[in-house]
């Protein structure tokens, strides 16, 4: 078994795994609550924080990738922490000690008396054949290459509707248990609106196809609003929203597979359907 790579220095040694909101929040506290009686040390890859409410500008075209991530190293150097750009491969925790791959390839094995696991989700692409920009043929707004491949894709498909032809655009989620529905309900949004900007939504079909029960659920059994005395549910806003907008919902559905011909699904109480697509971003 390894031992670790660094001598003990006799301070508390807090490792974090991951910069993301929970993992970067974790370091921005402690640099308040223990700055210089603790060995903190953060270690994530690629060397940024992304912004991730922001990719959905980014899969349009309307933000540039640059405008949603900061380098992490110059602000973690400002508050003394250790950043270390690499991955953890695995953790020991009765010893207590992470092992980590760097940037450059080599191995370090850390140890630690506190230990923050703050990795995030994991994209389950593999959860459905055919999902992913990587595997598959849908697009995904999950990480800043993710949301740009989704502009390219989406570009492409602006063009052709310029060029007179129809499109359909289906966005939502692309397996029964995926959550994360309200970054794909704003990115339908960003189409429908970019779409009308460009003098071209009429030519564009829009389907919302979702696993959520009812629309405006988003995963959290909806919510709820008090307007003028009265409450309002986030079901009813969304329907006539849609309506409004004339996005067709398919709610419901667990999609079970991708192919370049379709996207198949099942409803309960329906048989399996398959839904034919110009342009599809569903989130794992
Ligand atoms: C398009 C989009 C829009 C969204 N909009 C909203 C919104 O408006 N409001 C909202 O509340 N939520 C929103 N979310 C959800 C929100 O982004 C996530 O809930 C949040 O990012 C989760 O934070 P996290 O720190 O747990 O994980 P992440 O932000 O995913 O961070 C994980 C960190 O761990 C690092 N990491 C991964 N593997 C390793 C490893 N092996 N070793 C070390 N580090 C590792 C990653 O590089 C990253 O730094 C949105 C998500 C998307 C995709």
């Amino acid at each position: 078994m390894n031992a670790p790579s660094a001598p003990h220095t006799g301070l508390p040694r807090i490792v974090i795994l991951g910069a993301g909101f929970a993992g970067h929040t974790a370091a921005l506290h402690l640099s308040r609550l223990v700055r210089s009686k603790a060995n903190v040390t953060v270690i994530a890859p690629r060397n940024r924080f992304t912004w991730f409410p922001s990719l959905i500008w980014v899969g349009t075209g309307t933000m540039s990738a640059e405008k949603v991530w900061f380098p992490l190293a110059p602000v973690y150097e400002k508050l003394g922490f250790d950043y270390i750009d690499g991955r953890a491969e695995s953790i020991r925790p009765d010893e207590r000690v992470v092992d980590i791959r760097r940037a450059d390839g080599s191995e370090e094995h850390l140890a630690y008396d506190y230990l923050v696991n703050a990795t995030g989700p994991y994209l389950n692409f593999e959860g459905t054949p055919g999902l992913g920009p990587k595997e598959g043929t849908t697009q995904s707004v999950c990480s800043i290459e993710h949301a740009l491949g989704a502009r390219d894709a989406y570009l492409e498909n602006v063009a052709q509707l310029k060029k007179g032809a129809r499109r359909r655009f289906v966005i939502g989620v692309g397996h029964p248990g995926a959550t994360c529905q309200g970054a794909a309900f704003e990115y339908i949004m960003n189409v429908d609106a970019d779409l009308r900007r460009r003098g071209l939504r009429d030519r564009a079909e829009l389907v919302w196809l979702s696993n959520e029960p009812a629309a405006g659920d988003f995963g959290v059994d909806g919510v709820e609003a008090r307007i003028d005395g009265k409450i309002v549910t986030g079901s009813t806003v969304i329907d006539e929203l849609f309506k409004e907008r004339e996005i067709q919902p398919i709610l419901a559905a667990g999609v079970t597979g991708v192919g370049k011909d379709g996207i198949a699904y099942d409803r309960v109480g329906f048989d399996p359907a398959t839904l034919e697509y110009d342009f599809a971003m569903l989130i794992p």
